[in-house]
């Protein structure tokens, strides 16, 4: 089963996920077929199922919710890392919704309606994730 496709230019991949396929899972196998361990993703596309993290400072607590209807991803924004030698995601988004007013968050994972089109830059530098005490996050760990 395909999930996506892709071509490259220098340290840029264009990636195109396949429709109906899940954003993040792809994105995920994606990093593991070119071993990239640390990188930028930009791009756009059209969603039909999303799920969105608040990270609430005070509790130290996430709380998910799921979208179900038609959005334009407006504006897909994230970067790569490593975690436990696996590929790390962090991925924000801006959802268009049809009435044109947007929701925005951390992207959990978001169904593809549509066509979904990502730049991927590839860094040669190598970025690890460390748990902190005290924000609560895993934040950037560089060696
Ligand atoms: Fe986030």
């Amino acid at each position: 089963m395909t999930m996506f496709s892709s071509c490259k230019s220098d340290n840029t991949y264009l990636l195109s996920i396949d429709n109906h396929q899940e954003m993040i899972s792809a994105l995920m196998a994606f990093c593991e077929k070119e071993d990239i361990r640390a990188g930028l993703i930009s791009g756009l596309g059209a969603i039909g199922e999303a799920t969105l993290r608040f990270y609430d400072p005070q509790t130290k607590k996430y709380v998910d919710k799921t979208f179900r209807e038609q959005m334009e991803g407006a504006s897909i924004i994230g970067n790569i890392s490593t975690k436990d030698g696996k590929p790390y995601l962090h991925v924000h988004v801006v959802l268009g919704r049809r009435d044109y007013t947007c929701i925005g968050g951390h992207l959990l994972s978001a169904f593809i309606n549509g066509a979904c089109e990502l730049s991927v830059v590839r860094l040669e530098c190598e970025s690890g994730r460390k748990f902190d005490e005290e924000t609560g996050l895993n934040m950037y760990d560089f060696k």
